[in-house]
C-alpha cells in the first residue's frame, strides 16, 4: 500500500486509556487516513465492526483492557470471520506480543504487527503500509467443488500465469536469479491469493499438474531470457506430494538440455514443513536432483518443526529464510536472533543463504550486515508478469550503475 492509498483506509482504535486513544487517533489522522473510529472497550469495538456500514479495514488494539482483553477481542473477531488487519499495541513484554500476534494468525486475522508502548510513529506507519486489501474466497463449503473444477480448467488452459520475483546478490547488487510464482487472475472473481488456490490444488490432487505448468512456462521463459544475455537462474517451488515420481530428475534434466539450459540454472525449492518424514522416494529424488547438478533450496526456513533434521538428511545447496524472520527483524529481538543464527548456520554448512521479505532499507541493511548472500522482496521488486521483466532489468541496472 502506498502513502497515497492510506487515504482510503478506515481504522478503529481500541484502548481503555483515553490519552492513548486521542494520541493514536491524532497520529493516524496525520497519516491522512479516511476515517478513524475510537472505542474505549472491546465490546463497543465489536459492535462498531459488526456494523458493516463502517467498513473498517484495520483495528489498532490495546492488549490489557478490563472486562474483555485484547486476546478475547481477537478470538471474537476470528469468530465473526471478518477480513481485517490488526495492529497490537501494548506495554507488555515483546515476547508476549509476539505470541499474541501468532494467535491472531491462527484466528485467520491479518496481524500486521505489534508495537510496544510508547508507540513509535514510523513503525505504526510501516505496518499500515504493509496492509493490502485482499479478496478472500472461502476454501470450504459447497462452492469449493465448483472452485476446484475452475482451478482444474485454469491449469489445463494455462490461465494460471507465472510471475517472476528478482533475487539480488547483496555484495554486488547484481541480479542473479528469479523465483517463479503461480498467479491466478480469475475473470470474474479477480485476483485469487496463491495460498488459497495452492491449498485447493493440494487438497484435490492437482499440485503436480500445477507445478508442471509453472515449470513448463518458466523454463521456456528463462531460456529466452538467457538467450537475450541475462545469465540468471530460476527457482521453482515444489510440493512434497509433487516429489513422488522417481523419474523427475531425468525428465527435468532432458527438459533443460532441450531448452539450452544447464541443471544449475534451476533450483528446486522445497518447503520444509511439506517434506514427508520417512519417504525414501523423496530422499531418492532430491539426492539424484543434486547429483545431476540442480540447486536444492529449503524454503520458508524456520517455520517448520524439523528444519535441522532436514538440513542434515538432504543435500540442500540453499537455505531460504522465511519472511517472518526478515521483515521488521530490526524491531524484534526474537526474529533477529533466529535470522542471525540461520545465516550463520548456512555459512557453517557452506550453502547459499537467501532472505525473503526484504521490504525496507532497514531490512536490507540488517541482512547485509549479517552477511546474507542473496535477497528477495518488495524492497527490490514485487513479483511481476513476464512482460514487465526485461524493462525492469534495464531500469534496475541503470539505477544500479548510477549508484556505484
Ligand atoms: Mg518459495
Amino acid at each position: 500500500m502506498t502513502v497515497e492509498e492510506l487515504k482510503q483506509l478506515t481504522c478503529l482504535i481500541v484502548d481503555d486509556d483515553s490519552f492513548m486513544l486521542s494520541t493514536l487517533s491524532l497520529v493516524l489522522k496525520q497519516f491522512g487516513l479516511k476515517q478513524v473510529f475510537q472505542a474505549d472497550n472491546a465490546q463497543d469495538a465489536l459492535k462498531l465492526i459488526a456494523n458493516r456500514n463502517n467498513h473498517i479495514d484495520i483495528v489498532v488494539s490495546d492488549l490489557n483492557m478490563p472486562e474483555m482483553d485484547g486476546i478475547q477481542l481477537l478470538r471474537h473477531l476470528g469468530a465473526l470471520g471478518v477480513n481485517l488487519g490488526v495492529i497490537l499495541v501494548s506495554g507488555e513484554d515483546p515476547r508476549l506480543l509476539e505470541s499474541v500476534q501468532n494467535l491472531g494468525k491462527q484466528y485467520q486475522l491479518r496481524v500486521l504487527g505489534s508495537i510496544s508502548k510508547p508507540v513509535k510513529k514510523d513503525l505504526l506507519l510501516q505496518y499500515l503500509l504493509d496492509f493490502r486489501r485482499e479478496v478472500k474466497p472461502s476454501p470450504q463449503g459447497p462452492a469449493t467443488m465448483v472452485f476446484a473444477d475452475e482451478l482444474q480448467a485454469a491449469i489445463i488452459s494455462e490461465l494460471i500465469e507465472v510471475w517472476y520475483q528478482p533475487q539480488i546478490d547483496v555484495a554486488t547488487f547484481q541480479l542473479v536469479g528469479i523465483e517463479a510464482l503461480a498467479r491466478w487472475q480469475h475473470p470474474e472473481k479477480g485476483f485469487i491469493p496463491p495460498n488459497i488456490f495452492i491449498g485447493i490444488a493440494e487438497k484435490y490432487g492437482m499440485i503436480q499438474q500445477l507445478t508442471d505448468s509453472v515449470l513448463k512456462q518458466s523454463i521456456k521463459q528463462i531460456s529466452e531470457w538467457n538467450k537475450m544475455g541475462f545469465d540468471i537462474s530460476l527457482s521453482v517451488n515444489f510440493s512434497a506430494s509433487g516429489l513422488c515420481h522417481l523419474d523427475i530428475p531425468e525428465v527435468l534434466h532432458s527438459t533443460l538440455r532441450n531448452s539450452g539450459l544447464r541443471p544449475d540454472h534451476l533450483t528446486i525449492e522445497v518447503t520444509e514443513s511439506a517434506l514427508p518424514k520417512d519417504t525414501s522416494a523423496t530422499l531418492d529424488i532430491l539426492t539424484r536432483l543434486r547429483l545431476k547438478g540442480f540447486g536444492l533450496s529449503i524454503d520458508d526456513f524456520g517455520t517448520g518443526f524439523s528444519s535441522l533434521e532436514q538440513l542434515r538428511l538432504i543435500p540442500f545447496t540453499e537455505l531460504k529464510i522465511d519472511r517472518s524472520f526478515v521483515h521488521h527483524a530490526s524491531d524484534n529481538k526474537a526474529s533477529q536472533a533466529i535470522l542471525e543464527s540461520s545465516i550463520s548456520l548456512a555459512k557453517r554448512l557452506a550453502i547459499h543463504c537467501v532472505a525473503e521479505g526484504v521490504e525496507t532499507q532497514e531490512d536490507w541493511d540488517l541482512v547485509a550486515s549479517l552477511g546474507c548472500d542473496i535477497v528477495q522482496g518488495y524492497f527490490i521488486a514485487k513479483p511481476m508478469p513476464a512482460a514487465e521483466f526485461v524493462p525492469w532489468v534495464r531500469q534496475y541496472s541503470k539505477k544500479h550503475r548510477a549508484k556505484s
